[in-house]
């Protein structure tokens, strides 16, 4: 007997060993094993289980595996058939996607926790001849019901080898048991709820929840009561004894967000996320996978929680890019979600109130089913939105051309009521547009209708897309004003502006820079809710799942800046901001309102979000990305290539494109450096690739790739459905 492993080296290949007689009747595929590898011993998962015998013309012998680590596998067949296909779809070693989809913590050696003594009073008749001391002990354990050997001791000052002395004489029993890590902790103690009476429009989510046979996209708006659905759908689940798995951004894995499912399944609920420590996570896995826990609330690596008879994945927020993984193995956990809800016959919700445009376009063609939610449940109106146009001179630009008065005469009456303004400013890093201080513009790429990226080191502007480039001009090429510039306006330099307009207000500024520290973040955001601040002004962080009773004022100060990133999905993000900024006014009983600045008051996005109309920005956004041959008319993968060596990535990365634009069926951009040219020493290049299916794409790689290898100077990897394009 035969068995393939995968050992966590990233090979991309499979390790055969030999079955030893005694282990035949326990092996089986999804196990941990420990294996004999070189000098060394690995462990590694099995993954094939082959009858055959040890074929005899091999030159060597095989090795046998040592030991089975644990019987219980941790992959059932179905988990494993998600990750190889996982594998395939990303172009990943499998061993990686094995990695990602099981917590370190629990396979490690020596990972099992330590096992603890408890100790508890005994009861039935006691011998007589106890000393003094003896019959205190006992006492002083019988008043606690016992407790934890190491914990007593402390308490009681004495030792193990008295209380074990107790046990010996019947006292107590002493036994080792395993001392669980929740990181629910408190959480658990909360009052249970009760579900909600729901809405027509929940009623209608949920019953086409229960009877889609395929997956459904709840679209409803923030505050519409998706969560109570999800929780209600889960309770029906539950009941015909299945088991779910809540995935939600890391972003919004908040005690709130938890607090709202530990209440209504108690310990039914496992959470998995980064924050927990080695032991929390190794116990919350055991839990899961030992049926103790049914229902997993987690980011994207919940996707391969290992629950038994699963029978729904919800997948909050699913627009969020967090669901797409940046490293090795660059896999989508909605995707995945999708993949193992056909596997395993599991029904799939997917929940947004601004659906990524690949959802929404498999609404259309059928292939996901759709329940649309358009009320805000609980408390709370919709806000007013207004836009500002800041290319009109009547806009009375003040505080470096940052406020519109509009805006600010809006702050004002806040700081006359007492009331709260979040003030939301999108820049994102090196990522550089050109664009025109007096009318707005960018300098775009008439091939791609996609800004230019601004490179410094030669001093050009190129397209990311397509690879084309120019010279940066001197003067806009819309209005012929020489206020090019290339860098937005900084969260700080907004704040100093504020300050100057309204020397008595309090202001509290959150971006990377001010929230470094740690618990930071938690930190800021409790200080607003407690009313210590005035104003809350931030970038995209506090644009999600943030909940201020007190705050009527939202505030956009440039709406462009994201809609101007040289990026296909600039329009779709910029949408969803806006929408997920305006959700955050007027969610308790005070109505609430938006104003977004723009200077392209025009653009289909910033119209869309202003009405909160989704649909018509969808059937407008999905036009122009098919008239580009964008997703989600295409798939598209970024080849990622790194070196310390300039020349040998510039080489490489266009003997790679070129070879690649020799494949029919693919569409390849000239070899660019990356938007980020050089990070941490290594310089960056890259290659867009689009196809109609992603494995025609991943097919080309591998066999160039194959035929040309890079070599040890040059990094390279290739980035399956990307996100990110700098
Ligand atoms: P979403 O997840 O769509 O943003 P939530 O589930 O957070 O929405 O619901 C928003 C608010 O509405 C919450 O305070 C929630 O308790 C309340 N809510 C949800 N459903 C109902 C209902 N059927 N009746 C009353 N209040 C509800
Ligand atoms: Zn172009």
């Amino acid at each position: 007997m035969l068995v393939k492993v995968a050992i966590d080296l990233a090979l991309d290949r499979l390790f055969t060993y030999e079955v030893p007689e005694a282990l035949r009747e326990k092996l089986a595929v999804g196990q941990l094993l420990s294996v004999p590898f070189g000098h060394r011993t690995a462990r590694g998962f099995a993954m094939e289980v082959a009858a055959g015998a040890i074929d005899s013309n091999r030159p060597y012998s095989l090795k046998p595996i040592d030991s089975i680590v644990d019987e219980k596998p941790f992959f059932s067949g179905k988990l494993l058939e998600l990750v190889r296909a996982l594998a395939a779809y990303t172009a990943a070693p499998v061993e990686s996607v094995l990695k990602a989809a099981v917590p370190a913590a629990v396979v490690k050696p020596n990972a099992r926790p330590k096992e603890l003594y408890f100790v508890e009073p005994a009861l039935g008749e006691f011998p007589v001849s106890l000393t003094k001391r003896q019959q205190w002990l006992y006492d002083q354990i019988a008043r606690l019901g016992g407790g934890w050997m190491q914990q007593l001791c402390r308490e009681l000052k004495t030792t193990p080898a008295s209380l074990k002395e107790l046990g010996r004489i019947g006292l107590v029993t002493v036994a080792p048991r395993q001392k669980r890590r929740d990181p629910l902790g408190g959480l658990r103690r909360i009052l249970p709820t009760k579900p909600l009476p729901l809405n027509d429009e929940q009623k209608a989510a949920l019953a086409a929840i229960e009877s889609a046979d395929k997956p459904v996209l709840l679209f409803g708006v923030t505050g519409s009561g998706k969560t109570e659905v999800y929780l209600q759908a889960i309770a029906r689940e539950l009941d015909a004894g299945r088991g779910a798995i809540v995935m939600v951004p890391e972003i919004s894995l908040t005690p709130q967000t938890v607090r709202r499912f530990a209440s209504r399944f108690g310990e039914k609920v496992a959470v998995l996320h980064s924050a927990l420590s080695d032991g929390e996570r190794y116990d919350e896995w055991h839990r899961i996978r030992s049926g103790a826990a049914r229902v997993v609330v987690g980011p994207r690596s919940a996707v391969f929680a290992p629950v038994r008879d699963l029978g729904l994945i919800v997948v909050d927020e699913e627009h969020d890019q967090s669901y797409k993984q940046d490293d090795n193995p660059r896999y989508s956990a909605r995707d995945a979600a999708v993949l193992r809800g056909r596997l395993e016959g599991a029904r799939v919700v997917l929940g947004s109130a601004t659906p990524s445009l690949e959802s929404w376009m498999n609404v259309e063609r059928g292939k996901y089913a759709c329940a649309a939610m358009a009320n805000r449940a609980g408390a709370g109106t919709l806000p007013d939105v207004r836009l500002v146009d800041m290319s009109d001179p009547k806009s009375g630009k003040q505080g470096g051309a940052i406020f519109s008065q509009e805006l600010l005469d809006a702050i004002a009456l806040r700081l006359d009521r007492h009331e709260q303004t979040i003030l939301f400013l999108n820049r994102r890093g090196y990522s550089r547009s050109v664009t025109c201080a007096a009318c707005g513009a960018t300098v775009d790429c008439p091939d791609c209708s996609l800004p230019y990226t601004y490179h410094q080191a030669d001093d050009c502007c190129r397209c990311h897309i397509c690879g084309g480039w120019i010279p940066t001009p001197k003067v806009c090429p819309a209005c012929g004003a020489p206020a090019l510039q290339y860098k937005g306006i900084g969260t700080q330099r907004a704040e100093a502006a504020l300050a100057k307009c309204f020397r008595n207000a309090h202001i509290l500024r959150m971006d990377a820079d001010s929230t470094s520290r740690k618990n930071s973040h938690d930190d800021i955001l409790s200080a607003f809710r407690r009313g210590e601040a005035d104003v809350l002004l931030g970038t995209q962080m506090i644009a999600k799942g943030l909940d201020f009773p007190n705050v009527t004022l939202v505030g956009v100060l440039n709406a462009d800046s994201s809609l101007n990133m040289p990026d296909f999905r600039a329009a779709e993000r910029t949408y969803q901001l806006l929408a997920q900024v305006a959700g955050r006014a007027g969610r308790a009983e005070l109505p609430g309102e938006v104003i977004i600045q723009t200077y392209d008051p025009s653009a289909p996005a910033i119209v869309a979000a202003a009405r909160g109309d989704f649909a018509a920005f969808a059937k407008d956004e999905l036009s122009a990305r098919k008239e580009c041959y964008f997703p989600p008319y295409c798939h598209l993968a970024c080849v990622n290539l790194r070196s310390k060596d300039m020349n040998v990535v510039a080489a490489w990365a266009e003997m790679y494109s070129k070879s690649l634009m020799k494949v029919k069926g693919l569409t390849v951009s000239e070899a660019v450096p990356s938007a980020l040219e050089k990070a941490e020493g290594w310089y960056r290049w890259q290659v867009v690739v689009r196809a109609a299916a992603v494995s025609s794409i991943v097919r080309a790689w591998r066999w160039i790739v194959g035929e040309r290898p890079p070599p040890a100077a040059l990094r390279i990897a290739i980035d399956v459905d990307a996100y990110n394009l700098v």
